[in-house]
Order: structure tokens, then sequence, then C-alpha cells
């Protein structure tokens, strides 16, 4: 997996791989995560790969297309692995890391905000959930 990144694309100079918490959720639950918060906008989408078995040549071969498609903007960039955690790549890991904790609050800020909604206490306005 790891490696079909660095293959696929010269840009990505480091491939951060995690089992954080808050993105969890959404990995478990098989969905995109909304992309609400400021520091997570330039991502774009979050998205939540096709479910593929851990540490198999199927969930390599998903990542590597998905990083295909995303041409260039693969620095940073970032997808859930279905039911399994949470993939990073940049140009380096110092970056990686930032954008994985900027991604953490934004889990967290995401999984009260679709709470709140569904709640009818508050709505998120069209502009912050326009990704
Ligand atoms: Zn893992």
């Amino acid at each position: 997996m790891h490696m079909a990144c660095y293959h696929e694309n010269e840009s990505i100079g480091c491939v951060l791989h995690a089992h954080p918490k808050e993105s969890f959720v959404f990995a478990t639950l098989g969905m995109d995560m909304p992309n609400l918060t400021e520091a997570t906008q330039k991502l774009g989408k979050i998205p939540t790969l096709e479910y593929r078995p851990a540490t198999t040549v199927e969930l390599a071969e998903t990542v590597r297309k998905h990083i295909i498609s995303l041409g260039e903007k693969v620095t940073p960039a970032a997808m859930l692995l279905n039911r399994h955690g949470i993939l990073i790549t940049d140009e380096t890991l110092h970056k990686a890391y930032d954008m994985l904790e900027r991604i953490e609050y934004n889990a967290y800020v995401a999984s009260k905000a679709l709470v709140f909604e569904k709640l009818g206490i508050a709505a998120i306005p069209d502009e912050v959930s326009a990704h």
C-alpha cells in the first residue's frame, strides 16, 4: 500500500497510515468524512475507499487506483480505509502528521455536526459542507 503510493507519484515523500479514533468512526461506517473545518479545506474530499482486507494486495491496488485518480493533488491527500483506518500522503512526515491532527479535529467536529443536524439543533451551512 505504501509502496504503491510512492511508486505512482514522485511528489509523495511520506505515506502515513494510522488508526485514529475520531476518523475511525467514518472509516468503520464506510462514510466519506464531511470536510468542514478551515484547517482541512485544502484536502477537498475525504473519501472512504471500498473495503479490502488489511495487508492484502487488493487493498494496495485500491489505494493505487485512488492515488492515480487524484493526479497531482496528492500532497496533501487523505483517504479513509474502510473498517481499517486512514492513509495520508504528503511531501514530508511533518506535514503528513500535521494533517492527521487536523483531520482528527475535523472528524470530531463532523461527528458532532451530523448529530446536531439530525436532531434539528443546527444544520450544516451549505457553504461549509460544499465539499
Ligand atoms: Zn493499519
